[in-house]
């Protein structure tokens, strides 16, 4: 039985900000599902409830060396909810007792956060040692556990995690954990390995890098955004890297929970609906509508937004004040818009004017889950116009629940979103060519125009899209082909390497 160990700074219910919280636990419950021993290390942030999520504490604290000092830490365990899945908790009141994950709401992160991730991937060994417990495989997500990597080739290299191989998967590359050379100190190693062990970017260090560097394999969420990210334009500084890592690195597209997703038994919904019961949605509509106070007007679509609002996402180009922008969609397209979301201070205060402007506007500054789902489910049309998307799950969710996806033509939209095609019928969505103001504001117009004129291609797409499948079994299978090519690579490392 193949052991892993995920590390990483979210994990479902747990913490989650974005798609990498999700992909976490759903992943892991998966492989748990195909006969691995799988577990996850987290933070314990002061957000996480030790009552509500009944976590059980270790004894004894556990010792974590950092360079010339050492940290305790407390250590709590749980189960991720509905299945076996243990998930262990550093608690530190210095490093993790404070509100947010990564940084205050709305704010820059943490001056601290390498100090506060190095003690995470450190002490991912140190918790092993304690539990006697050494996994064939260290699986961890994006730049906070980047350091796991780097420390199972150096300090780990001779111990008993020799044989312990190093996967990591790039949830997002545009976020790397880049800061100042002197925090070398808070990551314990010496200064030789600023360059030695690749963390040298700009003179800085970064965290991402030097993850990719150590790594014996690499995944990302979808094989579009792999291929996106080998090139200068799209690859964040990191192109020439992975393009060195070769056939080490590889695109492996997110699933989506169907049982949490599902239309016809979603315990969010007051009214369930399904491919063959379409019109049930109406009512959702109705309910989502006086829910944000949006007046019942059948000739306008309803479109639906959820997500962090920042640049990646669109809101650069959608409050833009240039032709068609969303003020402009607003006014001239007669369609009714509901953004879900939270993010960069400047973008939420200007939707939030433009909300009091217009009345066909309705913009809700909150992480609600309920009303996430009543979103996907009432809206005629869900809008991702991102100007990257590593993978993407709202437009998963948007398919599913018949809210057709207007999405751009990038990473992982484009691998799930086939654009409709008028002639032959096929199709699940609209896909906007280039993000820009007026290759937005036409593609909700030709949305608005079929929604309007040609209620049967309107049927045909939601049918399609909630028929589309993207299930975590296949993609939990092409994980355990990487961790195989992972140890084998590791085999072959003499002990010097
Ligand atoms: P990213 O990981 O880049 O943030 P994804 O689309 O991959 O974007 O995943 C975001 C996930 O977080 C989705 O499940 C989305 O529904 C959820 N989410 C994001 N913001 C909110 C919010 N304000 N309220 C509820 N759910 C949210």
């Amino acid at each position: 039985m193949k052991k892993i160990l995920m590390v990483a700074s979210e994990a479902e219910p747990f913490a989650k900000v974005g798609g990498l919280g999700e992909a976490v636990s759903a992943l892991s419950t998966e492989l748990l599902r195909q006969g691995c021993d799988v577990r996850i290390i987290l933070p314990r942030y002061y957000s996480v409830d030790l009552v509500r999520e009944n976590l059980k504490k270790y004894p004894s604290p556990l010792g974590v060396p950092l360079g010339t000092h050492e940290e305790w830490t407390g250590v709590y365990e749980g189960r991720l909810p509905g299945c076996a899945v243990p998930v262990y908790f550093l608690e530190h009141e210095g490093y993790y007792g404070r509100d947010g994950i990564y940084g205050p709401r709305g704010g820059e992160g943490f001056a601290d956060n390498v100090a506060r991730f190095a003690l995470l991937c450190r002490g991912a060994f140190q918790l092993c040692r304690m539990i006697g417990w050494i996994p064939d495989i260290i699986h961890s997500h994006d730049w906070p556990a980047a350091l796991c990597n780097v420390y199972l080739k150096t300090l780990e290299n001779h111990t008993e995690f020799s044989k312990t191989a190093a996967v990591f998967t790039l949830h997002n590359a545009g976020y790397q954990g880049v800061y100042h050379k002197d925090d070398m100190n808070a990551i314990g190693l010496s200064w030789e390995h600023f360059y030695s062990s690749g963390f040298e970017f700009y003179n800085k260090i970064n965290l991402l890098k030097a993850g990719i560097k150590n790594a014996d394999m690499l995944t990302t969420v979808s094989p579009g955004y792999a291929r996106e990210i080998l090139t200068p334009e799209k690859g964040n500084g990191m192109d020439g890297l992975l393009r060195e890592r070769g056939k080490c690195f590889s695109g492996i597209l997110n699933g989506i929970d169907y049982s949490l997703w599902d239309p016809s038994q979603d315990p969010f919904l007051p009214y369930h609906f399904s491919e063959k019961t379409l019109d049930e949605k109406e009512k959702l509509k109705n309910r989502l509508r006086s829910e944000v106070s949006l007046p019942a007007n059948q000739d306008a679509p309803l479109i639906g937004m959820i997500g962090r609002i920042v640049e990646q996402k669109g809101y650069g180009v959608l409050l833009s004040y240039s032709r068609g922008d969303l003020a402009a969609i607003c006014r001239e397209l007669g369609v009714q818009i509901i953004i879900l979301g939270t993010g960069d201070a400047a973008y939420e205060q200007e939707l939030a004017r433009l909300a009091w402007k217009l009345p066909n506007l309705k913009v809700i500054l909150q992480f609600n889950t309920q009303l996430a789902h009543l979103i996907e489910a009432g809206c005629d049309f869900f809008l991702m116009p991102s100007i990257f998307e590593p993978c993407g799950l709202n437009q998963l969710y948007s398919l599913r629940y018949g809210a057709i996806p207007i999405v751009s033509n990038t990473g992982g939209l484009a691998d799930t979103v086939e654009d409709y095609n008028e002639q032959t019928g096929k199709g699940t969505g609209i896909i906007i060519d280039t993000v820009t103001a007026e290759n937005i504001y036409n593609a909700i117009k030709r949305a608005t125009d079929l929604f309007r004129n040609n209620k049967t291609a309107i049927r045909t797409l939601r049918e399609q899209g909630m028929k589309k499948r993207f299930s975590w079994k296949k993609s939990a299978g092409e994980y355990l082909a990487a961790y195989e090519k992972a140890i084998a690579l590791r085999d072959k490392q003499t002990p010097e390497e």
